[in-house]
């Protein structure tokens, strides 16, 4: 891995935080700037569809985020839904009863 690509890529991530921060920013100078993540044959990914974390989507681009640390409280999971109860719905509990009516059992 070049020495030029790493801090490539470290530009890019800080256009990409300017960018979503309504920044407009010149890409041509990332236009050589590839993935460079180590593929299972040991050669540098050759990816140029990069995502804010300078890499492409097999090498950690879809990352959400650290799991653990400090930053990682920032988001929370969505609390969980109310449990379904049928009571609460008349009209399923009127045809669950019409088909117990049919029940020999
Ligand atoms: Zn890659």
């Amino acid at each position: 891995m070049s020495g030029s690509q790493d801090e490539l890529r470290q530009r890019w991530k800080a256009a990409c935080k300017a960018m979503r921060k309504g920044v407009r920013v010149d890409l041509a100078e990332f236009a050589e700037l590839r993935c460079g993540a180590k593929t299972r044959a040991g050669t540098p990914c050759k990816r140029r569809d990069l995502f804010a974390s300078g890499r492409c989507r097999m090498h950690g681009g879809m990352s959400t985020g650290p799991k653990s640390g400090p930053r990682a409280k920032i988001v929370q999971p969505a609390p969980p839904e109310e449990p379904y109860n049928p009571a609460d719905n008349p009209e399923l509990m009127r045809l669950i009863n019409a088909q117990l009516e049919h029940c020999t059992l």
